[in-house]
């Protein structure tokens, strides 16, 4: 019997939500098409993003190029460590992620070098899965696809492999924007590229797939939020490290994690509420979403704390489809030493300081008989070097291109008491990371049902995908009863009415009545306008709703307020109309 997966793909490919890419010439792994319904559905998903973090939260969103120069990527780390274990079949030369053959047998695997996966390998006499012929050494395997920019191979590019770099390559032009404040945030939805080894998973696992990323850069020394209250009581399902060694999930209100310190700080509890806030608002089952803390040594060596949001699928267990890190000041100091720029921000304090500074004094009295003319301007450098630079008995400083050696009696070291108003900081950057093609994938399954749904003169059985309304890709199906011109006329009205209001609606006349509201349920159309002999008398159509089919009875003329509000403000569908 196939497996809700298969029953999901099956629905998706046959009505157009997904596709096997390049079909024609017999697709390639890892790739997939949203066909029209699906693309929607994703802009639907990507939209109600932009509306928690861009429009609620304040992060703008940008768009920077999806090919990256090697600087970049050499900064991010990507180019040296981008990487994952990879060993052919000698026999029929597939590829295999190493980690992934070996996973039932120790522990860990993706914290293996690949000379330790290759020693399990051959320890264990394990073979090639696709013909059992023999697994050659392992070795790792960069995941970016490389190109080139321009012609000839003089410049080295690459195809991104998240979206992050952007806002971070930015940054001085981000801080700008913000007027010099923090925190502020960034945020872009792209595509992101990766040439994954042998990508088995369907949907799960894809070489190019969509990211929606937000970087927030925060004051390190106040992790606080201020909307944190607002939040705090929102009980999610933690597996925390200690949880997962006890091997259970456990309930609990974020303001309880962060006060244990399950949770490292405020900031983080806050961007696992807007994470869990965003799952469910576009259709994911909150009992199969849970928040998985990295364990310590899966976590990156400079992380403060990092959790998953893992969503529960029937093939493919739990499966991570957000990533919220706090990543400290890694990437900016990264890019600073990079790009040989100062990446910092200017932290007035709330009173001044007085700070106790020593400064060099050059002694004219020595400088002058000596250097004569120059020696104005060498006493000028010697000003701007700092005392503890200043080790041995002697200095040497350059002017004009000059090396010029100078005895440490001629300075003095004075001290003064100065006032200062602020200093440079490195921020800390908080990074919600979001897989938008899984998360789309994920609620197809969760709002697959198949129910005994018996209305009358139709099949006992039907499909429906329960999306919530915000997110169906047609938001309405406009059916006259029957295809007869007094019906078809009045249902065109409507049909042009709801468009104007912003409305996607469909148009359907062909088969009963019946198999109509099927054909909707399975694409998860949420309400059907049905035009009927007493539309003609009185004015009025049904609307029927997708979940419950009930029925309700409204006027023509307000149909498409009526449906805005089911679709864009949450209207309860018994609020809509009277019943029928
Ligand atoms: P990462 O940068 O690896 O933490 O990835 C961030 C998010 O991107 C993950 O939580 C996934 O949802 C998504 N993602 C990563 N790799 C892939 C892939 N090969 N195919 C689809 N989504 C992916």
């Amino acid at each position: 019997m196939a497996d809700k997966y298969e029953k999901v793909i099956e629905l998706a490919k046959r009505r157009g939500f997904l596709w096997n890419s390049f079909e024609l010439y017999g697709g390639t792994a890892g790739f997939y098409d949203y066909g029209p319904l699906g693309a929607m559905l994703k802009r639907r998903v990507e939209n109600i993003w932009r509306d928690i973090f861009v429009i609620n939260e304040g992060y703008y969103e940008i768009e920077a190029p999806t090919i990256g120069i090697e600087d970049v990527f050499i900064a991010s780390g990507h180019v040296g460590g981008f990487s994952d274990p990879l060993t052919e079949c000698q026999k029929c030369n597939e590829a295999f992620r190493a980690d992934h053959l070996v996973q039932d047998i120790v522990n860990n695997p993706d914290t293996m070098s690949a000379d330790q996966l290759t020693e399990v390998i051959s320890r264990n006499n394990i073979k090639c899965p696709e013909c059992g012929g023999r697994l050659g050494n392992v070795y790792e395997f960069n995941l970016m696809f490389k190109t080139s920019i321009g012609p000839g191979s003089k410049r080295t590019g690459y195809l991104r492999p998240e979206t992050a770099q952007g806002m971070f390559v930015d940054f001085p032009r981000l801080l700008k924007f913000y007027r010099d404040h923090l925190p502020f945030g960034a945020t872009q939805i792209g595509k992101a590229y990766r040439n994954e080894i042998s990508p088995r998973q369907g949907v799960i696992r894809l070489r190019e797939f969509t990211q929606a990323e937000a970087e927030i850069f925060i004051d390190p020394r106040d992790k606080t939020h201020p909307g944190f209250r607002e939040i705090c009581d929102i009980v999610l399902n933690f597996y925390s490290r200690e949880d997962q060694t006890r091997g259970s999930i456990q309930k609990m209100k974020i303001k309880d994690a962060v006060d244990k310190s399950i949770i490292a700080h405020e900031f983080l509890g806050y961007c696992l509420a807007l994470t869990y806030q965003f799952l469910v608002r576009v259709g994911i089952a909150p009992e199969k979403l849970r928040f998985r803390q990295h364990m310590k040594d899966e976590m990156a060596h400079y992380a403060a704390d990092c959790w998953d949001a893992e969503i529960l699928s029937e093939r493919f267990g739990w499966v991570e489809v957000v990533g919220i890190a706090d990543r400290t000041d890694y990437d900016l100091k990264a890019h600073a030493k990079q790009s040989k720029t100062e990446l910092t921000v200017y932290v007035p304090y709330d009173a001044p300081r007085k700070v106790e500074r020593s400064v060099i004094k050059p002694n004219m009295g020595i400088l002058g008989p000596r250097f004569k003319g120059k020696a104005g301007r060498i006493a000028d450098v010697l000003r701007s070097l700092k005392p503890e630079e200043i080790l041995g008995d002697t200095i040497e400083i350059t002017l004009d291109g000059e090396k010029i050696e100078i005895e440490k009696g001629a300075v003095a070291f004075e001290s003064s008491v100065e006032e200062v108003h602020g200093e440079n900081i490195i921020p800390h950057v908080i990074e919600p990371s979001f897989g938008i093609d899984r998360i789309t994938y994920s609620l197809l399954e969760h709002s697959y049902f198949e129910e005994e749904a018996a209305e009358e003169g139709e099949d006992r059985m039907r499909i429906v995908l329960r999306l919530p309304p915000e997110a169906a890709p047609v938001q309405a199906a406009v059916l006259p009863l029957l295809a007869r011109e007094e019906l078809i006329k009045p249902a065109e009205e409507i049909i042009r009415k709801l468009r104007k209001a912003g409305i996607l609606a469909a148009y359907d006349d062909s088969g009963t009545i019946g198999r109509r509201y099927r054909r909707n349920d399975e694409i998860g159309t949420p309400y059907s306008i049905t035009v009927d002999y007493q539309t003609l008398e009185d004015s009025t159509v049904t609307i029927r709703d997708r979940d419950s089919m009930k029925q309700v009875r409204v006027s023509i003329s307000d149909i498409a307020d009526n449906i805005h509000d089911l679709v864009c403000s949450g209207k309860s569908f018994e609020d809509a109309g009277r019943k029928v």
